[in-house]
């Protein structure tokens, strides 16, 4: 951890309580001494030719040139007729992988105390292919695209993860009972790369009995991996049974190694600029980023302060049943550094 040039990490603050958060996770890792600088990029207010959206394309090359990032949550206008941010970013930095790990938090009581599960998302096709359209007045149609290519890169993703973070075992989440051919080639794809990796449990879930089980007792889980749509529900399903959305971080993969972090939830536009977020999710998520650069030490210490803060009790945000503001919680998790 003792590097005397600073590590450029792209940071984009981002929509609704973004700023609030990330300013959180930029007080914090100042009190680590973290070896980073930081290099902030904000959506444009108009759309930027190249990337045909809000982002702006030396926001894209900071990322592609830093290889790694953190997110703050960025909002997606219905209807307005432009690309999502995140659908932009996540086709044009080929971010096919996103791992939500969720694990109860010592000391804040749930119904569960032994949540500890990784969600893995592909991140590029599904039913978030983006191809929707009209077919004629009062019928509209959207493709669910999913390709060999695509599946077997999460699916290699998701072994190689159990494998080299001591898993044991990993489920493929589908509906190919119904979706014969989309969910069963995804399926088809996770059973081909199960062959390679014979010291891994592979099992396949259908979503629904997934939902139940994951309700019912989610220590029966380990690694889960999931087509697009599933993955962004299965995920949250997931965070409320720890605790809710200000506590879950996630972690985008692409290819060529770039790792951009950040937090499962949204811009949160009913408590933005109220100073009531809870940065713990972009915290964590900023921890992720830390342990990706392998500042495993800086990485350890400033998990140990926002679960030891949360563990204490005396400060925690309005999601969490307590009565402190994102600066407070944000000072108190300083302190414990
Ligand atoms: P949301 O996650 O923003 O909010 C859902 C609920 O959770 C709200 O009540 C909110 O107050 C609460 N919440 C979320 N994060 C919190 C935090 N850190 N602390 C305390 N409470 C928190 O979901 P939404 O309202 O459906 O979406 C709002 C906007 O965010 C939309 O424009 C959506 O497209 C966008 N969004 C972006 C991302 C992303 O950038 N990755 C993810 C999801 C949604």
């Amino acid at each position: 951890d003792s590097l005397s040039t600073p590590i450029r990490v792209t940071l984009f603050p981002g929509d609704g309580i973004g700023p609030e958060i990330a300013d959180s996770v930029k007080q914090v890792f100042r009190a680590a001494e973290v070896p980073i600088e930081w290099e902030e990029h904000y959506v444009g207010d108009q759309i930027d030719p190249r990337t045909q959206s809000f982002l702006t394309w030396e926001s894209l090359e900071s990322v592609r040139r830093n290889g790694v990032g953190l997110k703050g949550p960025m909002a997606t206008p219905i209807g307005k007729g432009h690309r999502s941010l995140n659908l932009t970013l996540r086709k044009e930095l080929n971010l096919y992988a996103n791992v939500r790990p969720c694990n109860s938090l010592p000391g804040y009581k749930t119904r569960y105390d032994d949540v500890n599960l990784i969600t893995i998302r592909e991140n590029t096709e599904g039913e978030y292919s983006g191809l929707e359209h009209q077919v004629v007045r009062g019928v509209v149609e959207s493709l669910k695209i999913i390709t060999r290519q695509a599946s077997l890169r999460v699916a290699e993703y998701a072994f190689h993860y159990a494998k080299t973070h001591g898993r044991e075992r990993v489920s493929a989440i589908h509906k190919a009972n119904i979706m014969r051919k989309t969910d069963g080639l995804f399926l088809k794809c996770c059973r081909e790369v199960a062959e390679k990796y014979p010291e891994i449990t592979y099992e396949e879930v259908v979503i629904d009995t997934c939902c139940m089980m994951l309700v019912k007792n989610p220590a029966l889980f380990d690694v889960l991996v999931m087509p697009n749509l599933y993955g962004d529900i299965i995920s949250d399903l997931c965070a409320g049974l720890i605790g809710g959305l200000g506590l879950t971080p996630s972690c985008n993969i692409g290819e060529g190694g770039i790792c951009l972090a950040e937090a499962v939830h949204g811009s949160a536009p009913d408590i933005a600029g109220k100073n009531l977020a809870n940065p713990t999710a972009l915290l964590l998520s900023g921890v992720a980023m830390l342990q990706h650069l392998k500042l495993q030490d800086k990485a350890g210490r400033i998990q140990d302060a926002i679960l030891n803060t949360i563990a204490e009790g005396k400060y925690r945000t309005v999601d969490l049943g307590g009565t402190s503001s994102t600066s407070d919680f944000t000072k108190a998790v300083c302190d414990h550094l």
